[in-house]
């Protein structure tokens, strides 16, 4: 039998049972005199459970994952929370202000974890943000998108190391899974230090809503939540997709100037040798080929034709079992294929 959740103190005050309520944490004033702060919800489930955090644009230009909190949070099913979902839609409001990945003092936020409270604008922000949020949470999903023209398949990147979080990475329920070791100042380092597991999403676009990045994203944190036990199980129709760990990607750059075709798309497989598209000069004439250094499936790619010599084109990610990625990738894709 489930036990009746408490009210719970945070941010100073009380959340009931039951409840939710909105708070504002205060990170300063911009020099305009304006008070910026990061808003966070809370919700307060009428059973006992886990605290799971949900967080979104450390990068300030990363906004499917803005949305995907946001349809959490009016989600029906939310109503059946047992423990509590913090949920930060927009960890780096001043990047958002700007459209910005970056911080006005051009710093990336997630190189500036666990900060301090002297350091940097970055590392107060961080040091904040941990003391404040994270520190609360026992579990946290963090939500990314690839850069500028960029995208990225959907894909969990998570240090496998971490058992708590790799089983996290695995309910998430997308079939790629990248084993991406911590990196210094990383939000996912302070969760590390803190005994926090906590799992990155990627997908799709910096600056754009990516509808299925969105929608894989919203029903990757119900999966994950229900894993928890944060919500009831689901009598679901359709088995959940196998994960496959990709045993290490890289990218393929550009071996020379110019205008990149490429009929590849995201989730695509490659053999090693393959001609994956051409580069050329505006005028034609040059024709050269972009070859696959090895087999693997397409995990990013860039939308930009516009190539200069050593830019990275397309991010492969190799598998062990390819055949079996490339049954599962297609099967994902054509879920979600015209949303
Ligand atoms: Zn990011």
């Amino acid at each position: 039998m489930a036990r009746r959740q408490q009210d719970i103190e945070i941010f100073g005050e009380t959340v009931a049972a039951g409840s939710q309520r909105t708070f504002n944490i205060p990170i300063g004033q911009l020099y305009t005199h304006t008070d910026i702060h990061i808003p966070v919800q809370v919700v307060n489930g009428k059973t006992s459970g886990p605290v799971l955090m949900i967080c979104a644009a450390i990068h300030g230009d990363e906004l499917n994952g803005i949305e995907v909190v946001r349809r959490v949070l009016k989600a029906p099913w939310l109503k059946n929370l047992r423990g509590t979902l913090i949920a930060v839609p927009m960890v780096n409001v001043l990047g958002i202000i700007h459209r910005s990945r970056y911080l006005p003092d051009r710093r990336d936020l997630n190189r500036c974890f666990p900060g301090s409270e002297k350091g940097s604008l970055g590392g107060r922000i961080a040091n904040l943000f941990v003391e404040e949020i994270l520190n609360k949470c026992q579990y946290a999903i963090d939500l990314h998108t690839g850069a500028i023209n960029r995208s990225n398949m959907p894909q969990i990147r998570v240090h496998l190391e971490n058992e708590e979080a790799a089983e996290l990475a695995k309910a998430f329920g997308v079939p790629l899974v990248i084993d991406a070791p911590i990196r210094d100042g990383s939000l996912r380092g302070a969760g590390d230090d803190l005994g926090i597991p906590i799992i990155t999403y990627e997908a799709g676009e910096a600056l754009r809503f990516d509808e299925a990045a969105i929608r894989v994203g919203v029903k990757g944190v119900r999966n994950v939540m229900t894993q928890l036990n944060m919500l009831p199980p689901r009598r679901t129709k359709r088995p959940q997709p196998p994960s496959f760990i990709a045993k290490s990607s890289s990218w393929v750059r550009a071996p020379a100037d110019g205008l990149f075709r490429c009929k590849l798309q995201l989730g695509d497989r490659v053999s090693r040798g393959e001609v994956l598209g051409i580069i050329d000069g505006p005028l034609g004439g040059s024709e050269i080929p972009v070859v696959s250094p090895f087999a693997g499936i397409v995990i990013g790619n860039t939308n930009l034709p516009l190539v200069n010599e050593g830019e990275a084109l397309l991010h492969l990610g190799r598998f062990e079992d390819i055949d079996d990625v490339e049954t599962v990738v297609d099967e994902f894709r054509q879920e979600f294929d015209g949303v």
